[in-house]
């Protein structure tokens, strides 16, 4: 095997921080861009910042259905009454200035004509539509502020202004913000084309009768949905038999057409297990095996450009290491920067012993409780092969290397799914 630059030179396993530090410096993020319309923006990377092209709003207008007046005409010991001069109603400006003593009903987004500094809600005021006045009581008036319920040019956004930040991956609220600045059509980041390996002789889709001695697959489909949610263009190579030759091809011309090469099982000490090696032969392993539980062997390597992570084959691992070490590096070929996973602190409702060293996710499930706030539970089986587990957990708990157990009653980091991408 040859060994990269990110090698540990002893025996020590890497731990994960070192591991992603190693790694994220390792990952160039893909430049090439393309312009899509913005409903097909969400969840893509922005390519680079975006700047505001006008001030938001455009105009001083009014938060409120009511009457635009001046401030100074209020009076604070006799009941104030106005002509209603006219409309302003949004979409349609007052055409003229409104005089001192006069007002203009004025809806929510309306402009604010030329002279009025207050609007006075709708429901403040006694209306008398037909005779064309409002009448406002002292008591009403004293508490009216100048500039009240107007919206300011620009209080939302000033032109000029970086509006999105670069490498940014967009949510619905961001795509907003562009619309609301006139952009029809955002640059984005290129997809990032990722290809999805198993690998095992005893693996078989689903839909098929089993042989003897075999199980049906389903690593891929942790992982492909895993990268469906990143926004990533999957092509999926199915499952490929432990045989070098097998293998060799398929990775080979994989590698050269995909920025990432996913793969999982064949990456343990077991006599099948070859994928190490087949990477090893058509490129570089940077390193392989991490002080985490489940994942232990993660690979980490590349092809050519392409970058290769050979997780582990038990479904549980699969989907520990994609979300903790995967997940990371793929948002930084994405060009975005990947955050700190959520950590909750929560109680535990449970005890567990273990031996320190290795960093360690616990299938866990939270719930509220009355008295104790957020409580924690596991699942009663560690074993990583049990994909059930999974299904049932809502997130997992963190234990830290030198963490020597729980016991009932402690704090734990509790992270979400939904805070790694999973809902
Ligand atoms: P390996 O790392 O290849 O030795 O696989 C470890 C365990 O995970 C074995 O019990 C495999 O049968 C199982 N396994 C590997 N790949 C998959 C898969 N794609 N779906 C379900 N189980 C798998
Ligand atoms: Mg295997």
């Amino acid at each position: 095997m040859s060994s990269g630059d990110c090698c540990d030179a002893s025996d020590r396993l890497l731990t994960l921080t070192e591991a992603l530090a190693a790694a994220l410096r390792f990952i160039s993020p893909i430049h090439e861009t393309e312009t899509v319309a913005l409903f097909d923006a969400y969840g893509r990377v922005l390519a680079a910042d975006l700047p505001a092209r006008i001030d938001v709003p455009p105009h001083d207008n009014s938060a409120m259905d009511g009457f635009a007046l001046y401030w100074a005409d209020l009076k604070l010991d006799t009941p104030t009454r106005l002509p209603v001069i006219g409309d302003a109603l949004a979409g349609h400006p007052y055409p003229a200035a409104v005089p001192v003593g006069a007002t203009v009903r004025i809806t929510t987004g309306g402009v604010i004509p030329d002279g009025p500094d207050a609007v006075v809600m709708q429901e403040q005021c006694l209306i008398a539509p037909d005779t064309g006045w409002i009448e406002l009581e002292a008591q009403t008036a004293a508490r009216i502020r100048r500039g009240e319920n107007i919206r300011r040019r620009g209080e939302d956004v000033r032109a000029g202004t970086v509006l999105l930040p670069g490498g940014l991956r967009l949510r619905p609220q961001d795509v907003a913000l562009a619309a609301g600045q006139g952009y029809a059509a955002l640059t984005v980041v290129r997809q990032l084309r990722v290809a999805v390996a198993s690998t095992g002789d005893e693996l078989h889709p689903p839909g098929v009768d089993l042989p003897p001695g075999a199980i049906y697959e389903s690593n891929r489909y942790i992982l492909i949905g895993l990268l469906r949610r990143l926004g990533c263009v999957v092509t999926d190579l199915g499952v490929l038999r432990d045989e070098r030759e097998v293998m060799l091809p398929v990775l080979r011309d994989a590698a050269a057409t995909h920025d990432v090469l996913l793969t999982s099982g064949g990456v343990s000490v077991g006599a099948a297990d070859r994928v190490k090696e087949v990477i090893a032969e058509l490129g570089t392993i940077q390193f392989w095996r991490l002080a985490v539980k489940p994942g232990k062997p993660v690979t980490f390597g590349r092809i050519g450009d392409c970058l290769v992570l050979g997780l582990p084959g038990n479904p549980v691992s699969v989907m520990v290491s994609f979300l903790l070490f995967a997940r990371p590096l793929l948002l930084r070929r994405m060009a975005t920067m990947p955050a700190e996973p959520l950590r909750v602190r929560a109680v535990a409702d449970f005890s567990f012993r273990r031996k320190p060293g290795r960093r360690e996710w616990l299938r866990a499930r939270l719930r509220p409780d009355p008295a104790q706030g957020w409580l924690v539970m596991i699942y009663p089986t560690h074993s990583s092969g049990v994909l059930s587990s999974l299904s049932w957990a809502d997130g997992l708990i963190e234990l830290l290397e030198d963490c020597t157990g729980v016991a009932p009653g402690d704090t734990v980091d509790y992270l979400p799914f939904s805070g790694l991408g999973v809902e």
